[in-house]
């Protein structure tokens, strides 16, 4: 039995992807982290780790919403005894002119008895980096990039003091973080943060250009209470952490051990990559369309998955991967909403195979996670070593354990399926298909 970790860093995250991704961060650390999947409820223990990030989804919630399930999420890590936070926005600063990332980040610093939060939704490994104030995709300003017409968070200015003014309960208190302080170093930002925050300053907006930048931020905010930015500046929190003994040594991440019983992989996403992942796997194993435009998509597919595992190898995939083109007439015909109903009975599939032993499972989509480890009534997920850059192995407790894949729609090699089945479990017989 591993010795008990203390909880020492404690994120409050506004979407379920953005979660998954800075606990991978933590984790990439030699961070212990768990992934809690929703709000805490209160008489749910804390998990034994020394992050644990809440995975909220109040991106676009309405914004007293956003606030009440933050705050009792800061609360619960809080009596965890969790002494640093992170709130976790979107690296392109996505929100509205009412929030939620002013709202919250307010919020969370009464809650927290905090002045001051420094402000950087930079992470430039993913091309968000911060110059002069104003937030850049790949090299464009955020109002001329894609995000400018994104359907519910159409982002129109790249100044992020302006972003954030309107959103804020003392705009006249946002300021910017000398670039020269970046670039002088940790010491130099910690310096110039206590400056700030005795000048009181609340918002401090930070540039951040690369990831040496980030990391001397995230070093030198091991001081504040809470900081408000992407996954970008997670590594650099982490070190600063260390530095300052508030978080032990990195430790070994360990493998979830394999668990016996069959596989499943579940695939909504339609992205380029994993339409690529799916061909390839039905090569190796039994593969089971689910058909949208079925009168029961779900049933359908739970039947054919069980005869495929009754008769075959201890693995199915069930997928409603598809073309654009054939998506969009899908779209056509059912309307806008099909999404959320391929979501559905991908999600009552994956909870239904479960039910009957399926202990693997490994899930491609961003939305189609969020929908599947939902119906799955999964809480809290220990993050385990990556199979491919942003795609964890991760282990729920249960019961019943499973060990679980979930990728991002463009993530992973073309054979990761395979791979991810080869790694969670046991006896995997995944060849043994036509
Ligand atoms: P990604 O990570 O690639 O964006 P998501 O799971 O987040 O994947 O989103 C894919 C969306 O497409 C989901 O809402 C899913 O239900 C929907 N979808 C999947 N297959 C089909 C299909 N054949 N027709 C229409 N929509 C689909």
């Amino acid at each position: 039995m591993a010795t008990p970790v203390t909880p020492v860093l404690g994120v409050v995250a506004d979407d379920l992807t953005g979660a998954a991704d800075i606990a991978g961060v933590l984790a990439r650390e030699g961070v212990v982290t768990v992934l809690r999947v929703g709000e805490p409820n209160d008489d749910a223990g804390a998990p034994d780790a020394e992050g644990i990030v809440v995975g909220l989804k109040i991106r676009t919630a309405p914004v007293a919403s956003a606030i009440e399930q933050a705050t009792a999420s800061a609360d619960w890590l809080q009596r965890a005894g969790v002494r640093r936070f992170v709130w976790k926005i979107c690296s392109t600063f996505d929100s509205t002119a009412e929030g939620n990332i002013g709202p919250v980040a307010d919020a969370l610093l009464d809650l927290l008895g905090e002045r001051m939060t420094l402000v950087c939704p930079a992470f430039p490994a993913n091309g968000r980096t911060v110059v002069d104030g104003r937030l850049f995709v790949h090299g464009v300003p955020l109002d001329q990039s894609p995000m400018r017409d994104h359907p519910l968070t159409p982002m129109r200015d790249a100044d992020l003091a302006r972003l954030l003014g309107p959103q804020v309960r003392d705009p006249e208190r946002i300021v910017r973080l000398p670039a020269a302080a970046v670039e002088a170093g940790a010491e130099a930002v910690t310096a110039v943060l206590a400056d700030l925050r005795a000048g009181g300053a609340r918002y401090v907006i930070a540039d951040a250009a690369n990831d040496r930048d980030c990391d001397v931020l995230g070093a030198a905010s091991a001081e504040l209470r809470l900081v408000t930015c992407a996954s970008g500046l997670a590594a650099g929190i982490v070190r600063g952490l260390r530095d300052a003994g508030l978080l032990g040594p990195a430790g070994p991440l360990d493998a979830p051990a394999p668990v016996d019983g069959p596989a499943l992989v579940i695939a909504g996403s339609c992205s380029t990559a994993t339409r690529e992942q799916v061909a390839r796997f039905a090569r190796l194993a039994p593969s089971v369309r689910l058909d949208p435009l079925a009168t029961d998509p779900a049933s359908d597919a739970i039947r054919a998955a069980r005869t495929a595992l009754a008769n075959g190898p201890d693995v199915v995939m069930v997928h409603s991967t598809d073309t654009p083109l054939a998506v969009e007439e899908v779209r056509t015909r059912l309307g806008a909403d099909v999404g959320a109903r391929v979501e559905r009975a991908l999600a009552e599939t994956a909870r239904a195979l479960v039910g009957d032993g399926v202990r693997r499972v490994v899930i491609a989509g961003g939305e189609t996670t969020g929908a599947v480890l939902d119906a799955l009534a999964v809480a809290d997920l220990r993050i385990g070593p990556e199979l491919a850059p942003g795609v964890p192995i991760v282990e729920a407790a249960g019961p019943p354990r499973l060990v679980i894949v979930p990728k991002s729609g463009n993530f992973g090699g073309p054979d990761l399926f395979a791979e991810a089945v080869a790694a969670t479990g046991t006896g995997v017989r995944a060849s043994a298909a036509p």
